[in-house]
């Protein structure tokens, strides 16, 4: 090899010739020069060999090491979607049974799979009011194995206490999983005793809107288990990154903490001018009149915002509805699932994203049917954005 190219791996692993962004490896599998090495593989003995790439792959590895720094986490492993981190990190600590205490307004897809699959292969799940740390500690039984929360709940915006779950998790020894696919770089759930840290990479680590991945951070220990060999979960059901994914997730992992502030800033500007137009029933962490606002000012990290995201209330489905449309129409934003997108994209959780809770506890958790979930955009100038969703909800809401 090249001397300076040499060097410059030694410096930073980047492309083979020495590019400043990293060469995609495409390989599905790898050659060993010795037999003997690749039995050594398979006993565990050799670590450091590459061998197929639904076991590991430079590229996903690139990407994994990049997230886990981010996060705060000795390590992480790319997978191919938000939900195939989520089944594969619960299952891997659930591989013998056991309990989980979860949070009851957590993702529709995480609830499903609780409810419907994990419930019926013998898992206990209890769901418990994500701001109430007391209701988890009284759900934690001697088969508990886990306790799993979003930081910023998906679509209540509900803030768990994370550093208060650490605790009770350490002292039951037990793990915390937390979802931080709404505030990646806002909080770092590590900080306070998260023990896996999950993401949707499809949201804001993409930020493009054309790609669908998730990823699990945690220890080594653990995210060596999710690829073992004979009972990895990740490794097993085979939920892989493709390397071209990692490779675009790798390069905007760069600028995320620019998008992180402008998504918070252009949604701090917005709900300012809804505030001062008496805009009633707008859900935002960064507004004093949220209750947890305080805890979630404990918890960010300073300079980020209170993120991307905004419930309204609008009373009634339909209403909600109608504005929604009238605000697509006018150019304010897009009528689409997801979220983290650079461009504001709407939906109505109740009927679509959270379809999957049923109605009663639905009402239970006050997921109410007149709910728009914002996922606001910084695209566009921040003061025709205000005036054109200002002047949509005068004439659906104001009456
Ligand atoms: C979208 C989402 C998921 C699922 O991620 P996919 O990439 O769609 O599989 C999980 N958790 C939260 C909070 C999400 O918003």
């Amino acid at each position: 090899m090249d001397k300076n190219v040499q060097r410059i791996r030694d410096i930073q692993y980047c492309g083979e010739m020495g590019g400043v962004v990293p060469d995609i490896n495409h390989a599905a599998t790898t050659t060993f020069l010795d037999p003997d090495d690749m039995d050594k593989v398979f006993r565990g003995e050799i670590q450091d060999h590459y061998l197929y790439s639904r076991h590991s792959n430079p590229t996903v590895n690139m990407f994994s090491k990049k997230l886990a720094a981010m996060e705060n986490m000795p390590a992480a492993i790319g997978v191919a979607s938000g939900m195939a981190a989520i089944a594969c990190a619960v299952e891997q600590i659930l591989i013998d049974g056991g309990h989980i205490v979860s949070s009851n307004t957590i993702y529709g897809g995480t609830y499903a799979l609780f409810n419907n699959i994990l419930t019926k292969r013998g898992i206990k799940v209890t769901f418990v009011n994500p701001s109430d740390v007391k209701a988890f500690e009284e759900a934690i039984t001697p088969d508990t194995k886990l306790i799993y929360t979003e930081s910023v709940s998906n679509p209540l915006l509900a803030i768990s206490d994370l550093s208060s779950l650490g605790n009770l998790a350490r002292k039951n020894g037990i793990k915390l999983v937390v979802d931080n696919t709404f505030t990646p770089l806002i909080i770092t759930p590590a900080k306070y005793g998260a023990d896996v840290v999950i993401h949707s990479c499809t949201k804001y680590l993409s930020g493009a809107g054309d790609l669908i991945g998730g990823a699990i951070c945690s220890d080594k220990e653990f995210i060596d288990s999710l690829r073992d060999l004979n009972t990895g979960m990740a490794m097993l059901y085979g939920p892989v990154m493709d390397p071209r994914v990692a490779y675009i997730l790798y390069s905007r992992l760069d600028h995320l903490h620019l998008r992180m502030k402008a998504h918070s800033n252009c949604t701090m500007y917005l709900v300012d001018k809804m505030k001062e137009e008496g805009v009633k029933g707008v859900i935002y962490p960064g507004l004093q009149e949220h209750p947890q606002h305080e805890l979630m000012k404990e918890m960010v990290n300073v300079g980020y915002g209170f993120g991307g995201m905004i419930t309204l209330d609008c009373g009634t489905m339909e209403k909600a509805k109608k504005l929604a449309q009238l605000l697509q129409e006018e150019q304010f934003g897009l009528f689409a699932v997801s979220l983290g997108f650079s461009r504001t994209l709407m939906s109505c959780p109740s009927a679509s994203t959270s379809s999957e809770i049923p109605e009663d506890e639905q009402e239970k958790i006050g997921l109410k049917p007149g709910l728009i979930r914002f996922s606001i955009g910084f695209t566009g100038d921040d003061e025709v954005m205000a005036n054109r969703f200002l002047t949509c909800y005068r004439q659906v809401c104001a009456e």
